[in-house]
């Protein structure tokens, strides 16, 4: 008999609505807590910047059960993410569970000797405490936007200029007649950049520190998906964990593994003409693929062609009378800075001896199957597994860390084996595999296949692959599939 918990959920994006509706289908009393006044997280209306989309395919950006629709581009828009998900929260009546405009301030064990935390509530002025016998934490790598200031911002300001953080560029007709400089190299950062190019801009320059491998949404004509995701591609990564016989063929196996990713990257340095533009990075792609490897944003290619767009290798220097004074040691004009310096990885609910227990002194991140940690009992993550098809990801951790909750995985782990685990892990991050340590050590990609095999095992799922083994090895995690390797596992009622 498993009994009925009391779960809070915090956050109410993709992660929370996965978590949300995986504990109450399990029978728990959930309550989920969204500090804003809608769901969807980064998706919310009021968060977007303008032509936002997925970098994911539509179809590697849903959840098993839910596919986006028909109509629906192979790239959604922003405002279409976020309609989904509200589809989603109401086919299966999620959105009773949660509260809106409401955060969560503070999470303590709890004092009464009971399992569990005491969260501390916000919301309308109001402060007040509830116990919860567990917490899945749902609040994303994107939550607290990254402020950084130059010298000279409060005078370039009362001049007239305007710094927005990438996040507040929601109005492109701030860009109109003005000089604009953009500052980082992701996604986000070329979407406002082309952006703005064509919503009138006088000029823009695309200001960044280092070139980085960038992905086409069509790869010589071929949509990425069918080359990148596949099994057989990412086999190709240095994985974590390899055995002797993986260990010697793989060693068997490396001149044509590089050959592949020499061949890769001459086709991308041709079709985005990299060399021309003098954007070609130094690693070599396969050492560099992680969460961070930004989508190329359509037309980009197109404004560096014709000047529009400048890149500049470098960063901000400061502010002054005559522009904005780069590391370059060059002065561009601009009237109007957008920080696309991303967000601040952080648990800030979570007290410094909490944090201590779970971030290293190198901001990694010790956690179990990128979920929990072995000494913060009771709560457990719930989108800290990132990937290239985040949605999917999140809903799959889910049901593994409903079942965790409940000790019903079939490989129940004890404190040792997670602690093992998760020291192998670390040092594969940090001595085989340095860019798996993006983000806090919270990524995924590129090897979706090799986590979500994992997780499946755990789970106890009879079915963890597709019947045909070409399909497997060669297409892209399907995620209807994964709703039926899910549904394989052994199913239980708390209550
Ligand atoms: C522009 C953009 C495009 C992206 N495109 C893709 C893509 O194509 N493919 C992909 O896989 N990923 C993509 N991502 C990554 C994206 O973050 C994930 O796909 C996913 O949306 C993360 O969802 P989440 O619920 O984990 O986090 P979030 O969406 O960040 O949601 C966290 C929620 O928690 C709430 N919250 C935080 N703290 C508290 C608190 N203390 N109390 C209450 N509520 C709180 C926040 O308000 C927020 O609503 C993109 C991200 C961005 C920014």
């Amino acid at each position: 008999m498993i009994n009925r918990k009391n779960v809070a959920v915090i956050g109410g994006g993709v992660s929370g609505l996965a978590a949300a509706k995986a504990f109450d289908e399990k029978g728990h009393r959930v309550v989920g807590f969204e500090r804003s006044h809608d769901f969807g997280g980064v998706w919310e209306l009021s968060r977007s910047y303008p032509d936002v989309q997925t970098q994911s395919p539509k179809d590697l950006y849903c959840y098993t059960d839910h596919p986006m629709p028909d109509e629906y581009p192979e790239w959604p828009k922003g405002p279409q993410v976020h309609a989904y998900l509200h589809s989603y929260a109401e086919k299966h009546n999620i959105a009773r569970l949660f509260r809106l405009n409401t955060s969560v301030k503070t999470m303590e064990r709890r004092k009464d000797d009971a399992a569990g935390w005491t969260l501390t509530i916000e919301a309308g002025g109001q402060e007040w405490t509830e116990d919860f016998d567990f917490v899945s934490v749902c609040t994303g790598q994107f939550s607290d936007k990254n402020i950084i200031t130059h010298p000279g911002q409060d005078a370039f300001v009362e001049r007239g200029g305007s710094v927005m953080h990438s996040s507040e560029y929601t109005d492109p007709s701030v860009c109109k007649g003005k000089d604009v400089v953009v500052l980082g190299g992701s996604k986000s950062a070329t979407d406002i950049a082309v952006n703005a190019a064509s919503n009138g801009a006088r000029s823009v320059r695309l200001v960044y520190l280092e070139n980085v491998w960038r992905v086409p949404y069509f790869v010589g004509g071929i949509n990425f998906k069918r080359l990148l995701y596949m099994r057989a591609q990412e086999q190709q990564f240095n994985q974590w964990g390899k055995n002797l016989l993986q260990r010697v063929i793989a060693a068997v196996l490396k001149p044509l593994v590089w050959a592949n990713f020499r061949g890769l990257e001459a086709l991308l340095k041709v079709q985005l003409k990299m060399k021309k533009h003098n954007m070609v990075p130094t690693t070599p792609i396969e050492k560099e693929v992680s969460c961070s490897v930004p989508i190329v944003t359509p037309g980009l290619i197109d404004c560096l062609n014709s000047g529009t767009i400048k890149p500049v290798l470098g960063t901000f220097d400061s502010y002054t009378d005559e522009g904005l004074k780069l590391t370059t040691g060059v002065t561009v004009p601009c009237d109007v800075a957008v920080l696309a310096v991303g967000w601040k990885l952080g648990v800030p609910y979570l007290p410094q001896q909490y944090q201590e227990k779970l971030i290293e002194d190198d901001g990694q991140y010790r956690v179990y199957r990128l979920s929990v940690n072995p000494d913060l009992p009771d709560m457990g993550f719930v989108g800290f597994n990132s990937s290239f098809c985040t949605v999917l990801s999140a809903e799959i951790i889910a049901n593994w860390l409903v079942r965790y909750a409940d000790g019903q995985l079939a490989n129940q782990p004890t404190a040792v084996d997670m602690n093992k685990n998760i020291d192998m892990m670390l040092n594969w991050k940090r001595n085989e595999r340095p860019a798996a340590k993006i983000y806090g050590g919270l990524c995924s990609a590129p090897f979706h296949f090799k986590h979500f095999d994992e997780v499946l095992a755990d789970i106890g799922a009879k079915k963890k692959k597709r019947s045909n083994p070409l399909a497997e090895q060669f297409s892209y995690p399907n995620a209807a599939a994964y709703g039926t390797f899910l549904a394989s596992a052994p199913q239980y009622k708390a209550g």
